[in-house]
């Protein structure tokens, strides 16, 4: 049970301090992170959307301490979307947002974070693209999807993420599916306590397949986010049977993670979007990575005792 001790590491400070300043760590980071700055993304943004993928961009960051941290985080955004401007890629890159980067944390942090991501919704929406909301730890959420429905008003394209994992997600997606949401359905990658989510993978996985029937029956546009190729199959049998086209939901996975799989899926003429992270502040990923497989933390302690 390493994945919860890595989720409580993944909140410590002191552990941030002594991950982040391992010589050999960045090697293991770029498996995940695809770059630090808008420089080193672009050219990856055109060789994985040359191979037929579509992205979702993530700027690293969360859980600022400052406003000012919040209006930089809207401007490394801003800076990404107007390099995007030039490549064309219309929605083929869209972007993923956590509000806490946003200032949803702070005092008046609700406010703060819609009066911050909104700008991000319009610069996305001039390029013919859209942003969505990913999903936090579950004392977030309410906000989260207050600032989405805030949003939709104007961007009813914007997106969210509801968690499996969840007790509350199945009427969550009851009404975001009835209302014609774009909703991106994961697992769940936070700590959770018991009083909120499930605890056992056997029933994540069986609420993951129920709140994706709800989603794949509504009116909404389902993003299947996961690897998880027993669910993969699940969702292609529910599309077909629930007759939607190809280009009626997406199959979404993470930079660095099953990437055949990714392409293979994209060669088929499914939509497959790749959630592309990158920026430098990447603690907070990497960890919740590390958590979700154990192979991975195997892999990054032999890299720390294995300096060549
Ligand atoms: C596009 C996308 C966006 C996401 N957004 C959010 C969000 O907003 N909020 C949130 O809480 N969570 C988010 N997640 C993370 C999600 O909640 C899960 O933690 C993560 O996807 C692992 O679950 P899984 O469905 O892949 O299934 P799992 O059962 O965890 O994994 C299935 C298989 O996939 C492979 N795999 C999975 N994870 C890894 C890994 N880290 N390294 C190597 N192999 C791996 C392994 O082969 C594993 O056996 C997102 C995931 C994706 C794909």
């Amino acid at each position: 049970m390493l994945g919860p001790v890595i989720l409580a590491a993944s909140r410590s400070d002191r552990m941030r301090r002594l991950i982040t300043a391992a010589p050999v760590t960045k090697q293991v980071v770029d498996r995940f992170i695809a770059g630090e700055t808008v420089d080193d993304i672009v050219p990856v943004v055109e060789d994985l959307t040359g191979k037929g993928l579509q992205l979702t961009m993530d700027v690293v960051g969360e859980d600022i301490t400052t406003p000012e941290q919040a209006t930089a985080a809207r401007d490394a955004y801003l800076t990404l979307i107007d390099r995007l401007k030039d490549l064309n890629l219309g929605e083929r890159v869209e972007m993923s947002v956590k509000l806490s980067m946003f200032g949803q944390a702070l005092p008046g942090g609700h406010e703060l974070a819609l009066a911050n991501v909104r700008p991000v919704v319009e610069a996305a929406a001039g390029i013919g693209t859209t942003v969505t909301l990913d999903a936090e730890d579950h004392t977030t959420l309410d906000s989260m999807f207050a600032v989405h429905e805030e949003l939709r008003k104007d961007f009813p394209q914007t997106g969210c993420v509801i968690q499996a994992y969840l007790f509350r997600t199945e009427a969550d997606a009851r009404r975001l599916a009835a209302s014609g949401s774009r909703v991106r359905l994961v697992k769940g990658a936070y700590k959770e306590p018991a009083e909120v989510a499930h605890q056992n993978k056997h029933e994540i996985d069986k609420a993951y397949v129920r709140i994706l029937r709800t989603l794949m029956e509504g009116d909404g546009y389902p993003m299947v986010a996961s690897h998880d190729p027993r669910l993969i199959s699940i969702a292609q049998e529910m599309a077909r049977t629930a007759g939607r086209k190809l280009d009626e939901y997406e199959f979404q996975m993470l930079y660095g993670i099953r990437t055949e799989e990714q392409l293979r899926l994209a060669a088929e003429g499914h939509r497959m979007r790749v959630y592309t992270a990158y920026g430098t502040d990447w603690y907070g990923y990497f960890m919740r990575r590390l958590a979700e497989k154990p192979a991975n933390l195997r892999f990054f302690l032999r890299s720390m005792v294995t300096k060549d």
